[in-house]
């Protein structure tokens, strides 16, 4: 699988052939309501795949997070780092690291005795970085994909914005781009806004972002972003097949559960509750 797939912004011409390109395979026609590419996908089995090399996962302590109230230092420091456009509308917002109430964030996992402040508890959320990733199975031109080390990307330049990954994640992970996430001035071609991290791409209009687990930093010394703004330590993230990392040795030691893991997708982003 390549490891080097871009991302970033992508150029008129890659505009007109993604159109070109939803014409030809009639994905427009088929549209995002037909079911069958996103029934098959979730029909895994949800077996772990065994492999050498690391498989990168994150593990979230609400109880660390929800002693510091209505912090937002992690997502602040995502968006910031990754040039996610703040856009205050609930249909078009972008959105890589974000709350949810704990009975959102785990749908069909509470109960009628579980006590009032927990199923309100704003809980971090994010891509899980499933093992079987029912968004890549639907994905038609491999503009998202999976890496050898369980990271789910996307490659802006090959996708065609037909949102069956949108569709086809159990997780409301993934955002599209309705606008322009950084628009510019139609007659002096000067950015509005600037986005904030330079050496980071901009997307354009009509693809879908997530969290990428902050891919771009691993083999650096930096810790992903999220983790690295998080001062209660609520975030820790490291390679699930090493057995001496904090993951490992926090997942052999405490109770933890994942997202909808009925669907068998496999989730590698763990909750301590
Ligand atoms: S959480 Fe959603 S977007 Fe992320 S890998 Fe799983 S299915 Fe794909
Ligand atoms: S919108 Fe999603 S499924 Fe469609 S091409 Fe882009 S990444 Fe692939």
């Amino acid at each position: 699988m390549d490891e080097r797939k871009p991302e970033g912004d992508a150029v008129v011409d890659q505009e007109v052939s993604r159109r070109g390109f939803l014409t030809a395979t009639g994905a427009v026609a088929v549209g995002i309501g037909s079911g069958v590419p996103i029934l098959a996908a979730l029909a895994s089995d949800g077996a772990a795949v065994k492999q050498d090399g690391p498989r990168w996962a994150m593990v979230v302590d609400t109880r660390k997070c929800a002693e510091q109230g209505d912090c937002n230092a992690c997502t602040l420091k995502c968006h910031e780092v990754h040039n996610v456009p703040e856009i205050d509308s609930d249909r078009q917002e972008i959105k890589w690291v974000w709350k949810e109430p704990y009975k959102h964030a785990f749908l069909g996992q509470e109960q009628e005795h579980m006590r009032e402040g927990l199923k309100k508890m704003p809980t971090i959320v994010m891509c899980n970085h499933c093992e079987n990733p029912p968004c890549v199975r639907v994905c038609p031109t491999q503009a998202t994909f999976q890496r050898e080390d369980g990271i789910v990307l996307m490659d802006m330049h090959r996708c065609i914005g037909c949102r069956y990954c949108i569709v086809a994640c159990p997780y409301g992970s993934r955002s599209f781009n309705w606008k322009d996430p950084w628009p510019r001035d139609e007659e002096t071609n000067e950015a509005i806004d600037r986005p904030p991290n330079q050496e980071f791409p901009t997307r354009m209009r009509g693809v879908v972002e997530k969290c990428n687990f902050c891919a771009e930093r691993l083999g650096t010394d930096q810790k992903p972003a999220c983790v690295e703004a998080c001062e209660c330590q609520a975030l820790t993230f490291g390679d699930l097949n090493d057995p001496e990392s904090d993951v490992r040795k926090i997942l052999d030691e405490e109770l933890s559960q994942r997202r909808r893991p009925e669907l068998g997708t496999n989730p590698h982003v763990f909750y301590l509750v």
